[in-house]
């Protein structure tokens, strides 16, 4: 940390992710005690979507059923145990918990290369790529979630991302409800790949949550169609019960990959 961000951090203290309070001391990204409170996923996990799993199976029940078009991905947070986090996130402006996201997510990224399916390991990620939010939602909130995260991650692990590569076509309505087949159909043409520049590349997607795949699809089709490598992704949290707060825009991507 340099010398201007201390002090920044000294006159503005950044809250803490879990209990939203300022964090002590100044330049710690979470409370000691809070961090304790987020559970992460584990060595017990699919090896294509990295959802947890009882014992040693390989696949979860969700992928045994329906292949993926990515090649394989990974999360750092089960979902209940950062549920309120990942809402103040998205819905109530706490755009500076991105630094401590984005460090978890680059710990996370360090281990996976290392223990996760051969398919990272002989082919590291070489870009990342923020799944695109719809333009007007990103107008309301004033920043892109995904894209906070992707630049956090960038900054500690040194690959790029790239920016306006991936990009949405249009809105699609909210998801939670639909079948997997709905799913797809719901974000058949939502993504287009601008430019060459995925050509060959091992590329990263990265997201604030996985639950069915079925967005981390649609954009890795769109990938593999313009000519890139293995395509990977890793959110932030990932889990199987879409959660609902009261007063949450109904419209809103909450419900984009649910
Ligand atoms: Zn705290
Ligand atoms: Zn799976």
């Amino acid at each position: 940390m340099s010398a201007g961000e201390w002090l920044k951090d000294l006159l503005f203290p950044r809250r803490c992710p879990v209990c939203d309070r300022p964090v002590l001391p100044a330049g710690a990204l979470i409370c000691e005690e809070c961090a304790k409170t987020l559970h992460p996923v584990g060595r017990d996990t699919c090896m294509c979507c990295g959802k947890p799993v009882a014992g040693r199976q390989e696949l979860c029940a969700d992928c045994a059923k329906r292949p993926h078009i990515f090649t394989a991905g990974t999360a750092v947070y089960t979902f209940r145990s950062c549920s309120g986090a990942l809402y103040r996130f998205k819905y109530r402006g706490r755009e500076e918990y991105a630094d401590f996201f984005g460090e978890s997510m680059a710990r996370r990224l360090r281990v996976w290369q290392a223990e996760g399916p051969g398919a990272v390991r002989r082919r590291p990620p070489e870009a990342l790529i923020a799944v695109p939010s719809s333009g007007d939602r990103v107008r309301r909130r004033g920043y892109d979630q995904s894209l906070l995260l992707a630049r956090a991650m960038s900054r500690r692990t040194g690959i790029p991302v790239l920016e306006n590569v991936l990009l949405r076509t249009r809105s699609t309505p909210p998801m939670r409800g639909m079948t997997a087949a709905e799913r797809q159909k719901n974000l058949k043409k939502a993504f287009l790949v601008h430019g060459n520049s995925v050509e060959s590349k091992s590329i990263m997607l990265i997201d604030d949550i996985y639950t069915t795949g079925a967005t981390m699809d649609a954009c890795a089709e769109q990938l593999r169609k313009a000519g890139s490598g293995p395509v990977f992704f890793m959110t932030l949290a990932i889990g199987e019960i879409p959660y609902v707060e009261p007063g949450q825009d109904p419209d809103d991507d909450a419900s984009r990959d649910l």
